[in-house]
């Protein structure tokens, strides 16, 4: 059995992971929404459990590895996600966000209060740090989460922020590649099929008129 095929074999209803998104790699927040996607019409929720929840944080060094959440934490990380996907979601679409929503980031940054110091060490340059106080490492990682939420909304990236046309496809994304317009190749290709299979049918309906 190669090793592909004990992978699969062992997680049978969890599909394989999308590459991520053009521009998760620069926004944590934007990684955060596209956590919970849908694949064939199902919902994937890659943050579906504590252990799942704290790999991720931990990958995106977002937190120290071996943490362990405990089920507030993991449901005060589902809501943040929540109120950030409505937020990106109101920036993509013009709409007015849910209050709730702006409260929720707001909570999130206020959980964990935020030090400037400064640093100039004998021989250096001046150099600004921050420091994020929380009691839990969770808080700071939430913190930090819905301040890239503030700074993906309220600043340059707002411009290309943009949803995945593909159907079926909930991600978004960052229109940072040039005129790539889709998450992954996966839904360019489905999309690019799309279009050829309807403009296929436009021609065989202009011919049978
Ligand atoms: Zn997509």
């Amino acid at each position: 059995m190669t090793g592909n095929a004990r992978s699969a074999a062992s997680s049978p209803h969890r599909p394989e992971p999308l590459p991520p998104a053009p521009g998760e790699e620069r926004s944590p927040a934007l990684a955060l929404v596209n956590t919970l996607t849908t694949r064939g019409g199902t919902p994937v929720d890659e943050l579906d459990t504590p252990r799942r929840a704290a790999r991720w944080l931990a990958d995106r060094r977002l937190t120290d590895d071996g943490l362990s959440l405990d089920a507030a934490e993991l449901d005060g990380l589902h809501r943040l996600r929540q109120a950030v996907r409505g937020l990106l979601d109101a920036a993509v679409t013009g709409r007015a966000p849910d209050a709730r929503w702006v409260e929720s980031v707001n909570r999130a940054l206020s959980a964990a209060p935020v030090t400037a110091t400064l640093a100039w060490p004998a021989g250096g340059q001046p150099s600004r740090h921050t420091r994020v106080a929380a009691d839990r490492p969770v808080a700071r990682a939430l913190h930090r989460l819905a301040d890239d939420t503030v700074s993906l909304l309220c600043g340059p990236d707002a411009e290309a922020l943009a949803a995945c046309p593909a159907d079926g496809c909930a991600r978004l994304l960052l229109r940072t590649h040039g005129r790539r317009q889709w998450c992954c190749t996966r839904c360019g290709d489905r999309v690019r099929a799309a279009r050829h299979y309807a403009r296929r049918r436009a021609a065989a309906d202009l011919s049978t008129d």
